[in-house]
């Protein structure tokens, strides 16, 4: 059977066991010998133990899981061309000519590199006599396919990136614990929410959570948001409202692009209204404890179609990245999905607002 391997790079987030486990039974069901990369990158480049053989009651027990059982990592080594160099070697040595990827934009735009690279890389390992002419022959060509593991939904062309809808199920945890003790003592919350170049966490939880204000990296306040935001607090209280809520995304900039910080939100409000007012970070709860259905069902879905890709590719097929869109699993072109978050990144640097949530779309 055709050599598959599986890994999680960058940030864990909670669905990428069930992705996993459904890439491991995909393939194992399509006659695949498959392996887990551990530790990603890092287990490529390093080899020996971190390749392992996976079989069917290797990935039992573990959907219910948080972040990544085989672990994740950021891997300095694969970003330089030497250390792709034994990833391939150590590829080759195992048969494996299929990868999947679970990770982030950078560790995607890794692969696609690795992918451009591989002949080049075949080749000097033949010269170098680490590989011979039937292992070059055979394992000439390297396919790809990506999946986005993220709690952040930063990533464009998929409606949800597995992760997010557990982080949101969290973060109203979180808040719902919160508005009742504000309730009690007529406070008002700042929560800061993750998110550094995305406000998809921040603007979901404040429409969920009845927030009177909220702020994210996209779309920056009026420059007077002091006034505006003090009045509208204000108006809450007025009209008998206990308690006042403020959504801050750790991403969140003014109409200069300068931070606005939870602790900035605060001194405006007990400034102006000598409000007892509380700051809550909530830092990596949102990445912790069990996927919801919603994620545990995404990562299978996503897993199943990764190895349906990797299994209809042709020496043609660019490398891609398996998608939600609707409530379809679909494949897009990996390097312009990437292509199209970065462009996000650069409206937003540029201060073109419009631009970043009209290229932000659905996700
Ligand atoms: P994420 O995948 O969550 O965006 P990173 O950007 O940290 O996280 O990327 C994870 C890993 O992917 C990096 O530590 C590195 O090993 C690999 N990687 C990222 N960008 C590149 C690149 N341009 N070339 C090669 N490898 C890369």
């Amino acid at each position: 059977g055709k050599g598959l391997a599986v890994f999680t790079s960058g940030g864990d987030s909670q669905g990428m066991n069930a992705a996993v486990r459904a890439v491991v039974r995909m393939a194992i069901y399509l006659g695949c010998k498959v392996f887990f990369i551990k530790e990603g990158y890092q287990g490529m480049v390093d080899g020996g133990d971190n390749i392992e053989e996976a079989n069917w009651s290797s990935v039992s027990s573990i959907i219910h899981k948080g972040g990544t059982v085989i672990g994740s990592a950021r891997c300095m080594d694969f970003k330089e061309r030497v250390g792709r160099l034994k990833a391939a070697c150590n590829l080759v040595k195992r048969g494996i000519t299929n990868l999947v990827v679970i990770g982030g934009d950078g560790s995607l735009t890794g692969a696609n590199l690795f992918r451009q690279e591989w002949s080049s890389l075949l080749d000097e390992l033949l010269q170098t006599s680490q590989i011979n002419k039937a292992e070059r022959e055979k394992y000439k060509q390297l396919n790809i396919v990506g999946m986005v593991g993220s709690i952040d939904n930063d990533f464009c062309g998929t409606d949800m990136t597995i992760g997010t809808d557990s982080a949101l199920h969290r973060i109203m945890d979180a808040i719902d614990a919160i508005v009742s003790t504000a309730y009690s003592h007529q406070r008002t919350f700042i929560m800061e929410v993750m998110g550094r170049h995305c406000g998809y966490l921040a603007l979901v939880t404040a429409l969920a959570a009845e927030a009177d204000f909220v702020f994210i990296p996209e779309w920056p306040p009026h420059q007077d948001w002091a006034s505006k935001m003090c009045k509208k607090l204000l108006q809450e209280r007025t009209a008998g409202q206990r308690l006042n809520i403020i959504i801050v995304s750790e991403g969140a900039i003014d109409r200069d692009g300068q931070p606005i910080t939870a602790e900035m939100v605060k001194q405006v409000v007990v400034d102006n209204l000598k409000q007892d007012t509380r700051i809550t970070v909530l830092g990596h709860v949102q990445r912790g404890g069990a996927p919801s259905a919603f994620d545990r069902v995404l990562g299978c879905r996503m897993g199943a179609e990764a190895v349906m890709a990797l299994m209809e590719a042709t020496p043609e097929t660019e490398a891609c990245v398996v998608s939600l869109d609707g409530n379809q699993a679909v494949r897009l072109p990996l390097m312009e999905c990437v292509e199209k978050t970065k462009a996000v990144a650069k409206a937003m640097a540029d201060k073109e607002w419009e631009l970043a949530v009209q290229l932000r779309g659905r996700s």
